[in-house]
């Protein structure tokens, strides 16, 4: 089964926020010489953009044109995400911009406008994208389909050591809060929700370290990539 890409495999990768897809997509690219794409990022530089110049979080005309305006950009490491050149990887991350980011991606005309432009820059394979509907809609047809999952708990306990690691005021309560409320928006919405696609491996990362979430992940990778192989 050859996936007739030029330069290797999609892999999707969903689940809810806080279930470790970035460090996992990233590793997992790097492992296989892939491109990571961060298609979050991309909802929340909209937010940003959004938030800056006024715009209603409800108002889907000035969103989708603004979505459409915008030029958004990762720099060669993947890391770093700009904005019309400008370089907003910290601001993305705020929690104004968190919250404005599931608001904005509720909408139609921003969601066609964003997963046109991760559907060009992923076609040739080579990719790993992480995000919540690219097994369901960005590529239906991904040769490998992951869905992480953590329990909730363990989710806001991870980001929490995060921002305590990187020396930030931080309260857990606050943090679970906010992500029951994200998980929420992003599986009830009705255009492109988080779903569980019936064919994409489900990994449940609660009492898994990221060490091991990666092995796994990469041994699956790699048995996908030798089927690949036209004898
Ligand atoms: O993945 P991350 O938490 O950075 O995504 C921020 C928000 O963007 C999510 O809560 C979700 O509402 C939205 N998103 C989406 N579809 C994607 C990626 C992110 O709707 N593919």
């Amino acid at each position: 089964m050859t996936s007739g890409r030029e330069k290797g495999l999609v892999i999707a990768i969903d689940g809810p926020s806080g279930a470790g897809k970035s460090t996992i997509g990233r590793a997992l690219a790097e492992e296989f010489g892939y491109t990571y794409l961060d298609t979050g990022a991309m909802y929340r530089a909209l937010a940003v953009r959004a938030l800056e110049q006024n715009i209603p979080l409800d108002d889907a005309e000035a969103l989708a044109r603004a979505a459409a305006a915008a030029f958004i950009s990762f720099d060669e490491t993947g890391k770093r995400v700009l904005l019309d050149g400008r370089d907003v990887t910290e601001e993305i991350r705020s929690r104004e911009a968190t919250r404005a980011a599931s608001e904005v991606a509720k909408i139609g005309a921003v969601r066609r406008e964003l997963v046109r432009r991760q559907q060009d820059l992923g076609r040739e394979g080579g990719v790993a994208l992480d995000g919540r509907d690219i097994g369901s809609v960005v590529f239906p047809n991904a040769e490998v389909k992951f869905y992480l999952d953590a329990a909730p708990e363990k989710r806001a306990q991870r980001r929490f050591d995060e921002l305590r690691a990187k020396g930030r005021e931080a309260s857990l309560e606050a943090i679970l809060e906010d992500l029951r409320a994200r998980d929420h928006q992003d599986m009830t919405r009705s255009d492109s929700p988080l779903v569980r696609c019936e064919d994409a491996i489900v990994i449940d990362t609660t009492m898994m370290s990221p060490k091991e979430v990666l092995a796994r992940l990469v041994g699956l990778v790699r048995t996908r990539i030798s089927a690949d192989r036209p004898d």
